[in-house]
């Protein structure tokens, strides 16, 4: 979610650069100068991004709803911390807690 969530406060102008469009949102891997991860409106933007793999590429349609969803996700869980609600709930415990380095420290109800 932190690339749509970035490419929105961004379009919103929370940024020295004010209000505009984003048309791509890519990790930038410093290690191998990497930076397929993420996502590219369209074409991109000649002379700033390249042209997007398929992997990349979204329509502005797309791209606006990546954007929306994760606003409506993060809303729901800043609700939910203000609600006190902060004790970790995984999606598939049976899957993700057998392997977790943090199930000795883990508080969740479910594991005691
Ligand atoms: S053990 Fe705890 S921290 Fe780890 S995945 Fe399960 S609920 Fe999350």
């Amino acid at each position: 979610m932190q690339l749509p969530l970035y490419a929105h406060w961004l379009a919103l102008g929370f940024s020295s650069l004010g209000p505009g469009e984003v048309v791509g949102a890519l990790y930038y891997v410093a290690k191998n100068l990497d930076r397929t991860k993420g996502f590219v409106v369209d074409q991109g933007v000649e002379g700033l991004l390249g042209p997007a793999n398929r992997y990349q590429q979204v329509s502005l349609g797309d791209r606006d709803g990546l954007i929306k969803e994760s606003v409506r996700i993060l809303g729901e869980a800043v609700g939910a911390i203000l609600a006190g609600n902060l004790g970790p709930r995984p999606e598939r415990p049976e899957q993700t807690c057998v392997t977790c380095q943090w199930r000795g420290l883990c508080r969740s109800p479910h594991l005691h």
